[in-house]
Parts: C-alpha cells; structure tokens; sequence
C-alpha cells in the first residue's frame, strides 16, 4: 500500500482526497518509481478542485511532475536505483501521476536526473520552470537578444514567471515584470526585474497598436494581456504564449502581425519533444541560478496539497511548491 491523492468523479459529485492505495491499482508501464517528490502546478490546482477539464479519466491521481527512484523496470534505458524526473506526456491528467509515494510510467517519458539539481531541486523548477525555459529558447530561436531591449514576463510572482524573470536575468535580459501582487515588488526585484508593472493595466481592452517597447514576452494569462502584449510589441519582436491564467480567450487583432511583424510563438510543455525537453533542462542547468531556486520555492507535505490547491488558482501562492509525498 502507498499514499496517494485520488480524484473521483460519479454521480455524487467531484472530489478529491489523500488516501491509502494499492500497487496492483497503478497503470501500465514499464517503470515503476518510488516517488520523491512532486509539485503543485496551476494544472493539478485545477485537476485537484475540479475548476477546469484537466482530468481525462477517473479515479485519477494528479501531479504533473515527479521526482524519484526507479524500483523496476523492464525499460532497456532504467534499470533499479536510477533517479529520475518526469514532467508531463499526460501525466496526472491521462496517466495516474505523482502526487502519490508510487507512480508506473512508459520509460519514454522519463529524463534521467539532470547532475546540477538534486531530486528536491527539478521539483522546485517542475514543469513551470521547464516551461519559462522552453519561452527563453523559443525567444532565442526567433533571434530575440539582450541588446534588442526589455523583455516582459506576466505572471511574474508564480511559478513560470519566477523562473522566467531568474534566468532571463542571468542571461543579461533587462526584465519588466508583471504582477497582480504589490507586496512581491521586493521579491520580483530580488529575482532581477528591472521594474514591476500592475496587471491590471494590461488587463482590460487596449488599442490595436501601442507605443512600442518591447523586444520580447513571456506571457501565463492570456485574453486581453496577450492582445495588449502584442500591441506593444517592437518591430519583429517575439510573443511566447504558454498560459490562460486571465482567460482562453485572445481579442486582438491582426495589426502587430502584419504592420510589426512580430511573432506569436505557442508554447506546449506536455507533448514537447524529448529532444528539446533535454535541451531545455541542459539549459536550466546551465542559465538558472540555483541560489535564487530557494527563494523561489516552498517545500510542504503532501498532506497540505488539498488545502493549498483553491488558494493556487485565486493566484495566492508565490513562485513554485514543491511536495514532500513522504509527509
Ligand atoms: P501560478 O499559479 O504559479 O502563477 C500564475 C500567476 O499568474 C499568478 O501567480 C499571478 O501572478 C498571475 N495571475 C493569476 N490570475 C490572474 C489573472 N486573473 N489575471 C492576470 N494574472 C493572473 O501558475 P504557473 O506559473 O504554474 O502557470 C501559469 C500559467 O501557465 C497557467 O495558466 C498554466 O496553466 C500555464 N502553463 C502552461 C504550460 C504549457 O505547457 N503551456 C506549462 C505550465 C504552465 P501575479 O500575482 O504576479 O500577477
């Protein structure tokens, strides 16, 4: 037996709970892994309280990231004893996931334990952090460089905008935050902003096209920001787009495209290749200062998940939670 989070879903409603499971429950897969630990991403936030569609199938247990040990496997690439970390491929929404001491998985989605970071370490990135690297190199893919001027980053006190604002500072990138949150000026300044900006002026409908100012972007919410983004976006500069925190919605227009030439890049951490989810953890290795990781995450028990997952979407949570599923 093992302890888990299971979200269940019949005809008495949608519920989640911390529960005791049984191996012989866990799905197929080639690799099983004692878990070390997971995190808490705005996705298992929705999947936990039900407030968005994440989960595709039930019971589920959620947990989109995991760290840990490989305790069998019939995999030619994993074999007893090897640490490893997983972010995504449908995990906690498709496939039972790692919030729970135990998880079975393809070994194909497994990364082997990156050197620089230990277990607790990957988890404090998790896939936020995956992703604001995934932006950082679709920036640089579209040839976006520190001279070209500031970079904005949204979201910037959670967890992609933390670890976004922390590497694109390492990498001489002047960062213009953006925050819903006053009182995370200090921290947002202590991470490498430049200067901190309300959300809320981005937040409502804006004009087609605006002062120009920015080199590139780093955008979690979506709808009205994204279009007022892109509508102060500099002459060929690069949009990355990863998140609907404000919203599914994009009300823009087509002006920047055509008139600026900027470019809107997607991006997906879950179904991303395993090349460049190699790539992008090389780079974390390399462009993320780990000093700064410990300011960026909070360590808590898987016990505090349930409690914690409501206050993640009213957007109270500050950088990256990491979850001991041990305690
Ligand atoms: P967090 O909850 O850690 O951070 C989101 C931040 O967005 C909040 O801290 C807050 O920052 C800001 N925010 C919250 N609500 C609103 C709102 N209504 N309007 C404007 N800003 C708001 O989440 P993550 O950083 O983990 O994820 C951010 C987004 O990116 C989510 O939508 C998530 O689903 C998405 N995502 C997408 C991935 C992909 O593969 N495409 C992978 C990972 C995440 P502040 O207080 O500073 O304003």
């Amino acid at each position: 037996m093992f302890r888990g989070i299971l979200i269940e879903k019949d005809d008495t409603g949608y519920r989640s709970s911390l529960t005791e499971l049984d191996e012989g429950q866990l799905p197929d897969g080639d690799v099983t892994v004692r878990v070390n630990y997971s995190t808490l991403n705005y996705k298992d936030a929705l999947a936990i309280t039900g407030k968005g569609p994440v989960v595709r199938k039930f019971p589920m247990v959620p947990g989109i990231d995991l760290a840990g040990t490989v305790e069998h496997s019939t995999h030619p690439d994993y074999q007893e004893g090897d640490a490893v970390i997983l972010n995504g491929w449908g995990v906690g929404e498709s496939h039972w996931g790692g919030l729970a001491q135990k998880a079975r998985l393809n070994g194909d989605w497994l990364v082997p334990l990156p050197e620089q970071f230990t277990p607790q370490q990957t988890m404090a990135i998790g896939t936020a952090g995956y992703t604001a690297m995934l932006c950082v190199l679709a920036l640089e893919r579209h040839g976006v460089a520190p001279e070209d001027g500031e970079i904005l980053v949204t979201g910037a006190a959670g967890g992609v905008g933390s670890v976004a604002t922390t590497v694109l500072t390492r990498l001489g990138f002047k960062v213009v935050a953006v925050s819903g949150r006053p009182e995370e000026t200090g921290y947002l300044k202590e991470l490498g902003a430049v200067e901190v900006l309300d959300r809320a002026s981005f937040a409502t409908p804006g004009k087609p096209l605006g002062r120009e100012r920015w080199a590139g972007a780093v955008d979690v919410v979506g709808s009205h920001t994204l279009a007022n983004i892109c509508a102060t976006t500099q002459y060929r500069g690069v949009v990355t787009s990863c998140g609907l925190a404000g919203g599914m919605d994009f009300p823009a227009t087509v002006a920047p495209f055509i008139l600026r030439g900027i470019t809107l890049a997607g991006i997906d951490s879950v179904m991303c290749p395993r090349s460049e989810r190699l790539e992008a953890w090389r780079r974390l290795g390399r462009d993320l200062d780990v000093s700064k990781l410990a300011k960026i995450n909070k360590e808590v028990g898987l016990t505090e998940v349930l409690q914690l997952a409501p206050k993640m979407l009213d957007g109270q949570v500050r950088g990256r939670l990491v979850v001991d599923v041990n305690r």
